[in-house]
This record gives structure tokens, C-alpha cells and sequence, in this order.
């Protein structure tokens, strides 16, 4: 095409070589079972719609706290932390893309797993960070002894995406002693669901930064609640960041509605149970059909059928009105990521599975 006519000719050098991230599909039709997106059928405790009617009112014509205090301080003592070890973002997304910039840009490249949350490599070619994966093992599990290399910092998510295969704590702790100097950051979008969360190591480690959402274990994918725990030192980095970005990352409802997930355990513990039964549910399930289903700590198991294709079981499913997910990626390229959904929704794959097989 001649620049003449390229409609993308006003596009900036860095935009015209983006490959941005590509989320699961939001469908518009409702009858879906939607099993890819890893968001809690549960839905989320009532106290949080509760706070968020509260704040929809006159005070909507101002700003909110850009420093959200009042989140802040409930989080920091949800996990004993203080709240100057605490930064708040709209989605965890927005805040491991602060912490790109503000920690993994560094001299030397920045490691991550060859196989895990496929917007690591997005934001690295969007900030323009140099970037080494190291493959998982061939069980496709990190190890933390082939992180033992040159490296500016290092980033992956526990319970790795889309394996959903934990590490426990005290191998984070080994890989921290192994990189004293460089920033760590370990995504826990999924750690409620089973893992060992790595927060006790931020005290005695002020190169930790854990970062978590309320998107997955507390059903507030649409609310938008992303936060991140550390040192004082990692978390002023990041607020430089968001500073020169945007100062109101989260409005009024959503700091609202955040504090009040906060405030109900009892509701939060019961849907973690509900989940985690679930999971054990539909891995036998899986397994009696046939599939090979890896060891999840997630909302989701990751899982391959010897005999079929990952990208023909995702497309067979979808025409039955299920919705997985499948990535077209070297060696995941036969397995489907499956979101625990309800006990119906649970059924109504299992029959389609069986349907296809
Ligand atoms: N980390 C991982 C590993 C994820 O799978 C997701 C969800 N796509 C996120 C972070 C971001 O979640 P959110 O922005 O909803 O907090």
C-alpha cells in the first residue's frame, strides 16, 4: 500500500511495531458458558455494591483521593504491611506496567519464564525493555536454579499463567538470596486460590515487590482494583509513575467497593472453598476423559487430551457454546486453559468435552 493511502500512516514508529497483549474474548451474547477469562462465577460479597451505591451520588462531580489513604490502610492491615508499603492501580495490569517501567527497565535484561502471562512481553516491546525468557522445565515448571544468570530484575507470576503450577515460598525465598540487588516482582493474580503467598519475604527483602488483584479470588474483574506490596522504597517508585501518568487511577466507586471486599472475610473464604472444590471436581473429571491435566493453584487448570488438537477442542467447544482458552504458542499449543467456573458450568463442558471426543 502507498503511504498515500495507508490509514495507518499517522502512526508513530513504536505503534506501527507494538504486538499488543490480546485478552480472552469478552462475548456479547449471554447464553455462553464463559470459561476463559479466569473470572470468579461467585461474584463478589454484597457489602461491595453496598459501598458502591453510597458513592454514587452528588460527590461524583469530584475528584477522588489520588492517594486513595482510606484503601491504603485497609490493605496494609489485611496484610500486616504499612501502607506506605502499599500502591493501589486500576487493575493489577495498570500496576505491573508501572512497576515496568519504574523496576524491570533496567542495564541488564530483565528474566521471565518462556511460557506465563503473555503481557510481560507486550510491555517490554511498549517501554522498550530488553528481555530474556528462561524456559520451564519440561514437567513446564519454573526453576529457580536456571534464574541463576546475569539479569536487571526479574518477574513472573505465582502460581505461574497459564500452568497454574505454584512455587512454594521458600524458593522465592532462595531465588531473592541468589539476587539481592536486582527487583523482584512476583505477580500473585492467583495465589488465593492455593499458593504460598510471597508478602511475609517483603520485610526482610526491599527488593520484593508482590503484586495482586482483586479481579480473580475477590470477583472484581470489573471493578478495576489492582495493588502491589513492598518496600517503601519500590512503592515511591512507582507512585513517580503513576504521577506521571495518571493521578486517579481508581475512582470513587472502586475505592469504595475494594475496602468494602476487604471487610467481608466471611464471604471471601466461602467463595475460595467453592472454587478450590471446584477445581478438584472438574481435574478428575478432565482426567477421566482422558486428559493430562497439570497440578493448579489457580482458578483455572491448564490441560492437554493426547489424542486431540488444543486449537480443534477450543473451536469444537466454542460452536457448543463454551468458551476456553487457547494459545497458539510453541509447546502450550495442545492444551486449553479452563476457568473453574460453577458446578453447571462445570456439567455443561464436561458434556461438550465428551461430545467432542
Ligand atoms: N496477572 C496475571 C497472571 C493475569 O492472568 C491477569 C489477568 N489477565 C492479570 C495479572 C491482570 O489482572 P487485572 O488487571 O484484572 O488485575
Amino acid at each position: 500500500m502507498s503511504t498515500g493511502t495507508n490509514p495507518n500512516r499517522f502512526w508513530s514508529r513504536l505503534v506501527r511495531e507494538l504486538r499488543p497483549y490480546v485478552p480472552g474474548e469478552q462475548p456479547r451474547m449471554s447464553n455462553l458458558v464463559k470459561l476463559n477469562t479466569n473470572e470468579n462465577p461467585f461474584g463478589p460479597s454484597p457489602r461491595v455494591s453496598d459501598a458502591i451505591r453510597a458513592e454514587a451520588a452528588e460527590t461524583l462531580r469530584l475528584y477522588p483521593d489520588p492517594e486513595a489513604v482510606a484503601l491504603r490502610q485497609a490493605l496494609a492491615a489485611y496484610h500486616g504491611a504499612r501502607p506506605e508499603q502499599v500502591f493501589v492501580g486500576n487493575g493489577s495490569d495498570e500496576v505491573l506496567a508501572h512497576a515496568f517501567v519504574a523496576l524491570l527497565k533496567q542495564d541488564a535484561p530483565l528474566l521471565f519464564p518462556d511460557i506465563t502471562y503473555g503481557f510481560f512481553p507486550a510491555w517490554c516491546r511498549l517501554f522498550g525493555i530488553e528481555a530474556e525468557t528462561v524456559p520451564l522445565d519440561s514437567a513446564l515448571r519454573i526453576r529457580i536454579a536456571d534464574y541463576a544468570r546475569p539479569a536487571g530484575a526479574i518477574i513472573f507470576p505465582n502460581p505461574n499463567a497459564p500452568t497454574g503450577i505454584a512455587l512454594g515460598r521458600a524458593e522465592i525465598a532462595a531465588l531473592l538470596q541468589t539476587h539481592p540487588g536486582q527487583p523482584v516482582v512476583v505477580d500473585e493474580a492467583y495465589v488465593d486460590f492455593g499458593a504460598e503467598t510471597a508478602i511475609p519475604l517483603v520485610a526482610s527483602h526491599p527488593n520484593l515487590l508482590v503484586v495482586r488483584t482483586m479481579s480473580k479470588s475477590r470477583a472484581l474483574a470489573g471493578l478495576r482494583v489492582g495493588y502491589a506490596i513492598g518496600d517503601a522504597g519500590l512503592i515511591e517508585a512507582l507512585v513517580r509513575v503513576k504521577d506521571s501518568f495518571n493521578s486517579y487511577p481508581l475512582g470513587r466507586p472502586a475505592q469504595a467497593g475494594a475496602v468494602a471486599a476487604l471487610e467481608d472475610e466471611t464471604h471471601f473464604q466461602r467463595s475460595l472453598a467453592l472454587v478450590i472444590e471446584e477445581r478438584d471436581r472438574l481435574t478428575q473429571a478432565l482426567t477421566r476423559l482422558g486428559f493430562e491435566v497439570l497440578p493448579s493453584a489457580a482458578n483455572f487448570v491448564f490441560a492437554r487430551h493426547p489424542a486431540r488438537a488444543g486449537a480443534e477442542l477450543a473451536a469444537e467447544l466454542r460452536a457448543q457454546a463454551v468458551l476456553v482458552r487457547h494459545f497458539a504458542r510453541p509447546r502450550i499449543s495442545d492444551y486449553l486453559r479452563i476457568t473453574v467456573g460453577t458446578n453447571t458450568q462445570t456439567d455443561v463442558l464436561l458434556a461438550a468435552l465428551a461430545r467432542c471426543l
